[in-house]
């Protein structure tokens, strides 16, 4: 059995939306997975569990993510 370790690089930083709610603005995290492909994450915790963010060229607006 081979153990498989994810690298999470933190390389760009985008802006998208999660989901059905596209009012809602995320700045998106670029990561890296150990095969060479990137994925996205939501900086703030409300995207996380949603769906895959897409990436819009819009201005960063939830309030979370600019918090941080
Ligand atoms: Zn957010």
């Amino acid at each position: 059995m081979r153990s498989v370790t994810v690298v999470e690089v933190e390389a760009t930083t985008k802006a998208g939306t999660v989901g059905e709610d596209v009012l809602t603005v995320h700045e998106l995290i670029t990561k890296t997975n150990t095969d060479g492909e990137p994925y996205f994450l939501t900086k703030c915790e409300s995207g996380r569990g949603r769906g895959t963010p897409t990436e819009w060229l819009r201005q960063v607006n939830c309030r979370e993510c600019l918090a941080e």
